[in-house]
Formats: structure tokens, C-alpha cells, sequence
């Protein structure tokens, strides 16, 4: 019952990602406790070039407020499945159709169970990427997050990818990847200044797919507006190694895999404002 409890009071901080053990909970017995999760627009999805909808019309996402808060405090939580962010209601995303949505909180999707395995949610043409961002924003017509996790139009994430680059290692992660080490144990809570959160994005943020889905964990509520950036985050190996290696789970073994399976498309259409993959773009 205690690991029921912390699973149930986990979901409704509002992230979403995988628990393979909290409570006994396998992701094929989730429906069971939460029917949405057996829905027909879930999240994540396999990205599939020769089925997704060119729309050129899509307009850019207008990212405000990123940047603006270079010398504010951000709280980080091991809330022991991932490694969360909580953000400034400042920070705002506006959607092509001009719905307007408040940052949250973002957390990381990551894999590493062995030196082969990859962990983001979505996958592109079926192959796993090594890491996945997840800014969870709110429509801003609601007065707050737990009023907007409700309704159908409430949610928003902004997904990417990251890749390995070998050698190169990404000074705009430095600060996040230091702060690590104090947020091993679940539960621990630190603080980051001077965070920049534009920089901890993919530098294209004009090129994404977009979709209907839902949250990836339970309680899976349909009402997530996905927009996933094509271009990708670049990490050198040992700062992909860090995220990977540094937080422990309420078992107090390491943190790995906290992605949940690819769902059915069903009737939905992915869309995307760009042709090709980012990787033939050039
Ligand atoms: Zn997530």
C-alpha cells in the first residue's frame, strides 16, 4: 500500500513517465486502474516519415520568457523517476493555432540499462533516440496547472531529442549535470541559478511534428497538445553517461528507463512543417 500511495501521489504532481515497479504496476496493467491509458490517442507514438502530413502552414512556436529568467532560482526534485525542473509562469509557449500555454516543469527521458540502449518516448521512423525533454506547459485560460490537467484542451508539451556527439561536451548542460549529484537520493531537492533554458534546447525550434496524445503515464489523460522539435540536442558521452548514472529510484538502485512504449496511431494524423528528417535536412 505504501508503494501505491507514492505511485498515486507521484502521478498527480503532473509528469509523465514510466513506473515499471511503483506498486505493481506494469504499463499492460495500467488500464486497468486508469482507463484513459487504454485509450485511442495515447502518447508517445513512432513518428513515421511516409505518414506524416506536410503542413507547411504550421507556424513556428513562439517561445517567451526562455531566456528571461537567467538569474532566477529553479527548484530540481529526484521525485524518483526523473529529474524535474519546476518552471516560472513567465516562461510561455504559443501554439500556431495562437493558444497560449504556461510552463510547468520539465524532466528527461533517458535509457541506459546497458551501453546499447536508448531511452526516449517517441521514436522516429522506429529507432529509439538516447534522451527525451519534456516541457509541460499549461493552456494559460486556466488559472492553474491542476485545473488545466482536467479539461481537454489543458495540456501542452514540448518534446526533443538528444544526441550523442562524442567529444563535445555541451557547456549550456554544465551547470544541470553538476547539480545532479545533489538530487541522488529521491526526495532530495536542490536549487539551480541561472538557468537558461533556451540554451538547453535544440538550436532549430522552427521545425517540429505535431499531434493529439496524452500523458505518458498514468492517469494518461487525452488532452495533450505534443509538438516534438525535429532538430536535436547535442551531448558528449560522458554528459549523456552523467544523466544516466546519477539518480537512484525508491529502491535505491540506479534510474534507467523511465520511457513508456510506443502506443497505436489509430486515427490520428501526425503533422509536421518540414519535409525530410532533420538528419537529411542538410
Ligand atoms: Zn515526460
Amino acid at each position: 500500500a505504501r508503494s501505491l500511495s507514492l505511485f498515486i501521489s507521484y502521478f498527480q504532481t503532473g509528469s509523465c513517465l514510466v513506473v515499471k515497479t511503483e506498486g505493481g504496476l506494469e504499463e499492460e496493467l495500467w488500464p486497468q486502474e486508469y482507463p484513459a491509458c487504454g485509450g485511442h490517442r495515447q502518447s508517445p507514438i513512432d513518428l513515421q516519415q511516409n505518414q506524416v502530413r506536410f503542413n507547411p502552414a504550421l507556424r513556428a512556436l513562439n517561445l517567451t520568457g526562455y531566456q528571461e529568467d537567467r538569474l532566477g532560482q529553479f527548484p530540481m526534485i529526484n521525485n524518483g523517476h526523473t529529474v524535474q525542473i519546476s518552471l516560472p509562469p513567465t516562461m510561455r509557449m504559443t501554439a500556431p493555432d495562437g493558444t497560449e500555454y504556461v510552463a510547468k516543469q520539465m524532466h528527461y527521458h533517458w535509457g541506459g540499462a546497458s551501453s546499447e540502449v536508448s531511452g526516449s518516448e517517441h521514436t522516429v521512423d522506429g529507432i529509439r533516440r538516447v534522451i527525451e525533454i519534456h516541457i509541460v506547459h499549461y493552456n494559460a485560460k486556466y488559472e492553474s496547472y491542476d485545473i488545466a490537467k482536467e479539461v481537454s484542451d489543458g495540456l501542452a508539451v514540448l518534446a526533443a531529442f538528444v544526441e550523442i556527439q562524442e567529444y563535445a561536451e555541451n557547456t549550456y548542460y554544465t551547470n544541470f549535470i553538476n547539480h545532479l549529484a545533489n538530487v541522488r537520493y529521491t526526495g532530495q531537492i536542490t536549487t539551480l541559478r541561472g538557468l537558461d533554458i533556451l540554451d538547453m534546447l535544440p538550436r532549430d525550434l522552427q521545425h517540429y511534428y505535431s499531434y493529439e496524445g496524452s500523458l505518458t503515464t498514468p492517469p494518461c489523460t487525452e488532452n495533450v497538445h505534443w509538438f516534438v522539435l525535429a532538430d536535436s540536442v547535442k551531448l558528449s558521452r560522458s554528459q549523456v553517461w552523467k544523466l544516466e548514472n546519477s539518480l537512484l529510484n525508491y529502491q535505491n538502485e540506479t534510474l534507467h528507463n523511465d520511457y513508456r512504449r510506443t502506443q497505436p496511431l489509430h486515427h490520428r494524423v501526425v503533422e509536421a512543417n518540414f519535409r525530410s528528417f532533420p538528419n537529411q535536412r542538410e
